[in-house]
């Protein structure tokens, strides 16, 4: 074991303070990064302020990290000492049940193992998970992913849970030119799926209450913006083929 500095609540809704506590030394598939972002999402907020009901203290959060890889273990074969490295969502899973072998691993059967607030065992002995309000991780290889020298660092960590949230599912209605994808709400969520649905082709339109929100994006290329989605939203909806919605569900009843 080693010891690493984070940030970490110590109760449901404490202010985050600094925390020292110790990783696993690397096994045989191990990489460790040394952790340069995290992004804050907001289901941070959530676990921390044990809004979903089960999170552990203490608890360090953070599932939207990139950093560098500064130490392998014995048989890794995908990293090398200096690669720019990401760790999402999952940290590990069952590795034998149909999604597992599909490389669907956060379709688990058994539950993929959580970056933070979730239990992995080693040796016969768990242990808590922590997140990347640290400054290192320790992560089996082949749930490591790589980062292109093309992308920031810090532009990068987002993509690792917002992103992909939305990249899934615009790349499954086949977002593209030729389709107009409508995203109801521009925060977080709406904001990466517009540049998103933008990159891939698509005409792309906006659903918000928030008019104020219309400058923000117009440097990403044309987007239609259309108010009021609740009571006009068949109306709004003309012509779409694809529609997201990144509202919490109870604000669209
Ligand atoms: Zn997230
Ligand atoms: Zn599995």
């Amino acid at each position: 074991m080693f010891q690493v500095c984070g940030y970490a609540a110590q109760q449901a809704k404490a202010p985050l303070i600094p925390y020292s506590f110790e990783r696993r030394d690397p096994r045989e598939h191990d990489v460790v990064v040394d952790i340069k972002y995290s992004g804050i999402c907001h289901s941070d907020i959530h676990q921390v302020s044990d809004e979903w009901g089960w999170s552990t203290f203490p608890m360090v959060p953070g599932h939207e990290i990139v950093g560098i890889v500064s130490k392998i273990g014995t048989q890794v074969t995908r990293y090398k000492v200096g690669d720019r490295a990401a760790v999402g969502n999952f940290v590990d899973s069952c590795r034998k049940c149909g999604p597992c072998q599909k490389g669907l691993e956060q379709y688990c059967v058994k539950g993929a193992i959580w970056t933070y607030n979730g239990f992995e065992t080693q040796n016969g002995k768990t242990t808590p998970t922590q997140g990347g309000y640290s400054n290192k991780i320790v992560v089996d290889e082949n749930y490591v992913l790589r980062i292109p020298d093309n992308l920031p660092l810090d532009r990068s960590a987002p993509l690792l849970c917002a992103g992909i949230t939305l990249y899934s599912p615009l790349m499954h209605w086949k977002a593209g030119p030729g389709k107009k994808v409508a995203i109801i709400g521009l925060g977080g969520l709406g904001n990466i799926g517009v540049k998103i649905a933008h990159a891939l082709g698509a005409e792309v339109t906006v659903l918000t209450t928030r008019l104020k929100n219309k400058k923000k994006p117009r440097k990403w290329g044309p987007i239609t913006f259309t108010p009021h989605p609740i009571p006009t939203l068949s109306r709004s909806l003309k012509g779409i083929s694809t529609c997201l919605s990144t509202l919490f569900q109870s604000r669209l009843i």
